[in-house]
């Protein structure tokens, strides 16, 4: 049975077992809830890149800090469809589409998502989007266009999270996910560890995740990749060990859940991805780049799924495909809502000193 009553002492307790008990307790979860062999495969697409006003401490994708990505406007119909097919292809059952958007708005570039979602709907792929905060409304387009999942992460525990972003609250990030859990679109909701956060604090934020009922039926887990003009370039990367350990909890607390292997795994050894998946990881982003991060190369993941005897997970057997209704015979019209999403706007250094030095840099 799923507990949705975990508290941090429980977590803490968990994480910080003697790892092989550790590993030996999560990879019975795992086998108790999906078959160990079957992996979820996702593709990440950045439909619209770089130039975002929030200032995330991990992102070179925000406008304010100085790093070499190459921006780009929203993508076409077109163009998404055939990286979608291309996906397909290579054995992803999912696209999950990324803008650099703060929250969604009513209006030409939403309404082509909207078109997106439907034509890769109408691939038989899982389609999930990652578009920054969503209302109500927008959840239900999206959900009539035949979305899968809407990805919203929590990123760390709350505490944390207002080290590392000042420009809008912990508490819309979980408004947004009950906007999604008005539809019946899944949620995909997880973070990143290395930030610097302390145990405690991924304890924190296991508890966020696990105590929401229903739970997110996929979690992605992040190692932080510290990219060069952002507030958290100086981090140390986190070793294989905590990422073995963070899985592993997360499994334990999130039985049902799909737990997913994200940024940072060009960093991981195979053998460390392989005690990944033993410890109930059960799903990986492929694809040479997640947003404008690097990842391992796709045909590098099919040899290891064929070391590993795994397979990858085919599209819609956790939930059914949902239908797709065509534009015009849209049920929900744009609301052209101007949602006062929060802006804390309290003062994080490094991040004003990253601010700093772009603006000396350009
Ligand atoms: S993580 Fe998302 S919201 Fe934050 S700066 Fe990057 S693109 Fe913007």
């Amino acid at each position: 049975m799923t507990r949705h009553d975990w508290t941090k002492e429980e977590i803490l307790a968990i994480y910080n077992k003697p790892l092989m008990s550790l590993l030996y307790e999560a990879a019975t979860v795992h086998r108790q809830h999906h078959d160990p062999n079957k992996v979820q495969v996702s593709t990440l697409l950045s439909i619209k890149t770089g130039g975002c006003p929030e200032d995330c401490g991990y992102c070179p994708q925000a406008a304010r800090y100085h790093t070499d990505i190459e921006g780009n406007d929203l993508m076409s119909v077109s163009q998404v469809k055939a990286q979608a097919l291309r996906a397909k292809s290579s054995g992803s059952s999912r696209v999950c589409m990324g803008a650099a958007w703060r929250n969604v708005k009513d209006g030409e570039e939403f309404d082509n998502v909207l078109e997106m979602v439907r034509t890769i709907n109408k691939l038989d792929m899982e389609v999930c989007c990652t578009l920054g905060m969503v209302t109500e409304n927008q959840a239900k387009r999206l959900a009539e266009a035949g979305l899968y999942a809407y990805n919203h992460n929590l990123d760390s525990s709350e505490e944390y999270y207002k080290e590392v972003i000042s420009t809008r609250g912990y508490e819309d990030r979980l408004e947004t996910i009950d906007n999604v859990r008005k539809t019946n679109v899944t949620v995909c909701s997880g973070g990143i560890i290395g930030m610097g956060e302390s145990i405690d604090d991924r304890a924190g934020m296991l508890v966020a995740l696990a105590t929401l009922n229903p739970q997110p039926e996929s979690v992605p887990i992040n190692a932080l990749v510290p990219v060069e003009g952002t507030p958290l370039e100086e981090q140390q990367k986190v070793s294989i060990w905590e990422m073995i350990r963070m899985v592993a909890t997360t499994r334990i607390v999130m039985p049902e859940t799909q737990v997913r292997l994200s940024a940072g795994r060009t960093d991981m050894s195979k053998e460390g991805q392989a005690m990944c998946f033993f410890a109930g990881a059960n799903s990986i982003f492929a694809g040479d780049k997640l947003l404008t991060t690097p990842n391992p190369d796709v045909n590098e993941d099919m040899e290891l799924f064929k070391t590993l005897g795994l397979e990858p997970q085919k599209p819609f057997e956790k939930k059914s495909q949902p239908k797709t209704v065509e534009a015009e015979q849209s049920f929900y019209k744009p609301l052209g809502e101007k949602p006062k999403w929060s802006r804390p706007g309290h003062k994080i250094e490094r991040n004003e000193e990253a601010k700093l030095k772009a603006k000396v840099a350009k």
